[in-house]
């Protein structure tokens, strides 16, 4: 890493999937002033609380500096040595499905391209997958049956010129600031119309100008009277669809089914009728709508469906890839488009492909791969069930904390226990998935140490660059993966001296092969060097050898991308009702709030950020509160099947619905600390595998404590 250079460093925020731009002044004491970018075409300069944050967040406080294998330092050469070991005797034994990397949203593209390289090409293992998969996956399966591949149809720039936008299970206004910022100023420069669907009465929520509270897990319903009344009033764009798409009869037959009417969808939805025909009649007198979707839609049993539902209201009446207006998928992670493009999930292959056998072999020839996965891993429940079976016998963790954040944490933790090698690499020294017993800790250079790319929600791909001198002994996760490469007798395939050669290779892998038939790739970023590399702006794929670099939206005119260049509609299914539970009446939602991200781990830092919300909480409407005589500021144990937890009571408005309310960021040695991941379901949609962390069955008890 660089010495402290005098000018600022442009580089991009590491929290969420907008992917702001910011500019870090190295202090020379070892940290930075951060402040927004104003020529990053994300956020033009400006930063949410989190990101204002990021200079008080850089000490090493905590920090994992040094390789460890059972518990004593050792030089890198001897825990690279210890893993390849690890990995050898176990393919060796078991082969190679007992064998997985789980990876992250947080990784930078070029970790991801290598570990998905040497997993999938040359240890002949498909279980790479990553906590994006409990982030955008159903996102990702509904994009893929509707339009044939994971495309985001639109740009940002369509939050500005849209006259109506509807946010679905999205608290835009906490979870995606910056964005949501620029959305309130289109409202105040030219009258946009705000609209948001949620269970849950979100800061969103309050500042909409319609609000439809609508009852969990009912967005199928919603979307699907949608789509009837847009037919029955006339406004489905019959050219498009007869142009473009298949399915469309079959879709509204099944939505009619579902939904015949707007007093039925009310009814399904739980909402006075008069809302829902205000709701349609937007939908029917604007064209220019964009509708946005993040966790409250994907991370569900039904999370597909819903997302279907949504892009089928678009496709039929055209509403897609036009300025203004289109399906929009918020990402939560800073990098988990990245993720995607390199086939960081268990069920992609590389640069957007699938397992099928002409995928499989292009990407074995680009690769050279002499031990190619030519069929789909386990998806993350899955991948850590097949642990706790002692089916995967060895793991590498990167960049993430599954004993903390998957469903069912508790009993992750306790698979972890049973492995034969456990390798993590990470930035801190003490997390739960650490404490689960890895044998192996490897120090990842963190935000701020490390140089590579990042793709945000509208596909623009930013450079993070390092600005701080690399702390103690860490090193980037794409040189560990390639080290141990190394000793696995792949050395030659894994020679990269250079991040900037990692990516061009996945630049160029992107375009193998292609010509003419694929709208993904980036190979017009492949012959960068270095330099080139370094003084990367912010881009948006495809980047394809001579088009333009301008902003681009996909399938106003068709185009899509199935065998037939059609979308399909697709026939959505209801989501069955829950199975009524008497003990556990309530339903448990868990989310982010407004000034931390995930375990805390670097935004915990932050006294600034810890004064907005300081403690983990229970929130809880209050006329459910009176019933179980939970006052503000109390304390309630909150009970589910797999665990239960104390914490503090906040009464808001509303209730009679049966559902809770607890943030995911706080974690600890037991549920008690506030560890929610311990107390949700591990149920998870068909198609995405994504889990449901929006409706564990519940009960809440409220807990006195004894004066002292
Ligand atoms: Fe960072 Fe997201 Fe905030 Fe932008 S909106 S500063 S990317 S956390």
């Amino acid at each position: 890493a660089p010495e402290a250079p005098s000018a600022p460093t442009a580089t991009t925020c590491p929290y969420c999937g907008v992917g702001c731009g910011v500019l870090a002044q190295p202090d020379r004491m070892g940290g930075a002033t951060v402040a927004g970018d104003p020529d990053h075409p994300s956020n033009f300069g400006r930063l949410c609380s989190k990101g204002s944050a990021l200079g008080e967040t850089l000490s090493l406080d905590g920090r994992l500096l040094h390789p460890e294998v059972d518990g004593r330092r050792v030089a890198w050469d001897a825990a690279l040595d210890a893993v390849a070991k690890g990995f050898r005797q176990t393919l060796e034994t078991y082969g190679p499905k007992a064998i997985a990397i789980y990876l992250s949203g947080q990784l930078l593209t070029e970790d991801y391209y290598a570990a998905n390289k040497l997993f999938k090409g040359f240890l002949g293992s498909a279980n790479v997958d990553t906590n994006s998969r409990l982030c955008m996956s159903s996102s990702v399966a509904g994009h893929k049956r509707a339009f044939g591949s994971d495309t985001v149809p639109g740009t940002y720039r369509d939050l500005e010129t849209a006259d109506l936008l509807v946010l679905v299970g999205s608290n835009a206004a906490w979870c995606h600031p910056v964005l949501y910022q620029r959305m309130l100023a289109a409202r105040a420069s030219r009258g946009t119309r705000i609209m948001v669907v949620d269970p849950r009465r979100t800061a969103t929520a309050e500042e909409a100008d319609l609000y439809l509270a609508v009852r969990g897990g009912s967005d199928v319903a919603l979307f699907s009277g949608l789509l009837v009344a847009l037919a029955d009033s006339g406004r489905i764009d019959g050219a498009f669809v007869a142009a473009n798409t298949h399915g469309f009869e079959e879709a509204l037959a099944r939505a009619r089914q579902i939904a015949p009417n707007a007093e039925a969808t009310a009814r399904a939805c739980g909402l006075p009728a008069a809302e829902v025909e205000a709701f349609f009649e937007a939908y029917r007198t604007t064209e220019r709508v964009v509708t946005l979707y993040s966790q409250g839609v994907n991370q569900s049993t039904a999370g597909v469906d819903k997302v279907n539902a949504i892009l089928n209201v678009h496709l039929a009446t055209g509403r897609i890839g036009r300025e203004g207006m289109g399906p929009f998928s918020l990402t939560g992670q800073p990098n988990a488009m990245g993720g995607r493009e390199v086939g960081g999930l268990a069920n992609q292959l590389a640069a957007h492909m699938g397992f099928d056998v002409e995928s499989v072999e292009k990407v074995r020839r680009f690769w050279g791969a002499p031990r190619m996965a030519r069929a789909e891993g386990l998806k993350a429940v899955e991948m850590f069930q097949a642990i706790a079976r002692g089916e995967i016998r060895a793991l590498w963790v990167m960049g993430t904390n599954p004993a903390a954040s998957l469903p069912r944490a508790d009993a992750v933790a306790r698979a972890l226990g049973r492995l034969d090698h456990f390798v993590v690499s990470e930035n801190m020294a003490s997390t739960d998935t650490l404490t689960a017993g890895a044998k192996i800790r490897l120090p990842a250079a963190a935000w701020g140490e490390k140089d590579g790319t990042v793709t945000n929600s509208e596909r623009r791909i930013s450079r993070q660059r390092a600005f701080l001198a690399s702390p103690g002994q860490v090193r980037p996760d794409w040189w560990a993966i390639a080290q141990v490469a190394k000793r696995l007798g792949h050395g030659e395939a894994f020679g990269w001296r250079t991040v900037s050669e990692v990516f061009r290779e996945h630049a160029a892998l992107s375009a193998f092969e292609n010509e003419g038939t694929r709208d993904f790739d980036i190979g017009a970023l492949s012959g960068l060097d270095t330099q080139d590399y370094d003084r990367l702006q912010p881009i948006q794929w495809p980047a394809r050898r001579g088009t333009a670099r301008a902003e681009r939206r996909f399938f106003a005119q068709g185009g899509f991308f199935t065998p037939d260049g059609r979308a399909r509609l697709v026939a959505v299914e209801r989501p069955s009702a829950p199975a009524s539970e008497p003990d556990l009446p309530y339903r448990l939602n868990t989310g982010r709030i407004r000034d931390q991200w995930h375990t805390m781990t670097r935004t915990g830092k932050s006294p600034r950020l810890s004064s907005h919300i300081a403690e983990p909480f229970l929130e809880i409407g209050a006329r459910d509160a009176d019933a179980e005589r939970l006052v503000d500021g109390g304390f309630a144990r909150v009970s589910t099947a797999h665990g239960d937890a104390v914490l503090r009571v906040r009464v808001v408005a509303g209730g009679g619905d049966k559902t809770l309310f607890a943030p995911i960021h706080w974690t600890g040695e037991t549920s008690s600390n506030g560890r929610v991941g311990a107390l949700v379901h591990a149920l998870f949609d068909p198609i995405s595998g994504q889990p449901d962390a929006k409706a564990t069955p519940a009960r809440v008890t409220p807990v006195a404590f004894a004066r002292q």
